[in-house]
């Protein structure tokens, strides 16, 4: 009778452990911030005709606890995939792609565990909520990709021959990891105009490196490895307004940089390349926000976030 209960137990304890563990992955774990104030970001002139907008394309209904760890279990989050815009006297410019009128056919490529969580729900592809707007290729300066994940890339394919900014370890990733699987088919059909991102300006602020993109701090692009190798943030300061820093997928939502917490595990495991580079760049985006609290930090998918923004309205 003993060594029955105690093989029961033993079973038990067995089944309980992997899952006691898997639940301790979505405790909260706030990330440590070092002390001590950083450097400030310049404050160049603001430059006229500089327009920051939002081009929804896609939306993905999910759990804010898969988005970032230690949210309550049951919270819902929208998971949205929008491409920004930029209009500059220089330019119009495109914060990552958005979602392609063939989004689906790139969300079927994906992990299974990435579909069977989210499901994707395609508002208008890119190049058809541009050319709803009066915008064609042809309008376009070019694409600053914060990443090449396929939820960043997926636009190109309706924006053949635009030319497309990356760094080269970025690109070098997109080449070979199996994440670059939607660059890779978007290009084998039409080859992806792909421009050397090269971050070899000055320091910018407290960022080592940058690049400004018309020369005159409107659109400042700066280094943020983890997530991916090559992953970068745009910082954007329209004529009128509050300046903006595109963080891609560092944080998915808001909370990854004011509690400061990472992603989940599972999720961090389908995603980021380097946990712990991302760990230091959410502590250190959290003490940029503290040294800038006029700035706006925008995550590549946070719904609410995207809502202070303006949709970009018709030409
Ligand atoms: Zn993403």
């Amino acid at each position: 009778m003993h060594a029955r209960r105690r093989w029961l137990f033993s079973l038990l304890g067995l089944c309980l452990a992997p899952l006691l563990a898997l639940a301790w992955t979505f405790v909260p774990r706030p990330l440590t911030v070092p002390d001590g104030e950083l450097m400030a970001l310049p404050e160049p002139a603001r430059v006229a005709g500089v327009r920051l907008w939002r081009l929804p394309t896609a939306k993905i209904e999910t759990l804010l606890a898969l988005s970032v760890r230690g949210a309550p279990p049951t919270a819902p989050v929208t998971s949205a995939l929008t491409a920004f815009v930029v209009e500059h006297p220089q330019g119009t410019v495109l914060i990552d792609a958005g979602i392609a009128t063939e989004g689906h056919e790139h969300m079927a490529v994906q992990p299974a565990l990435m579909r069977a969580v989210a499901k994707l729900d395609l508002v208008e592809g890119t190049g058809a909520a541009l050319a709803a707007r009066g915008l064609g290729t042809e309008d376009l300066w070019g694409v600053l990709l914060t990443h090449g994940h396929w939820d960043h890339v997926s636009g190109l394919a309706d924006l053949a021959g635009v030319t497309t900014w990356m760094p080269s370890e970025e690109l070098a990733h997109v080449r070979t990891h199996e994440s670059g699987e939607v660059f890779r088919a978007i290009d084998a059909e039409s080859p992806v105009a792909v421009r050397e991102l090269r971050l070899d300006g000055p320091a910018h602020g407290p960022f080592s490196r940058s690049w400004d993109v018309f020369g005159d701090g409107a659109v400042v692009v700066v280094p943020m490895p983890g997530h991916t190798p090559g992953s970068v943030g745009v910082l954007v300061r329209p004529e009128v307004g509050a300046p903006a820093l595109f963080i891609g997928d560092t944080a998915w939502v808001r909370e990854g940089v004011d509690w400061p917490s990472e992603k989940p595990w599972l999720s961090r495991r389908l995603v980021d390349a380097d946990p712990a580079g991302v760990r230091e760049q959410l502590a250190f985006l959290h003490r940029l926000q503290a040294r800038h609290p006029e700035l706006t930090l925008v995550p590549a998918h946070d719904a609410r976030v995207h809502a202070t923004m303006a949709v970009l309205p018709a030409r």
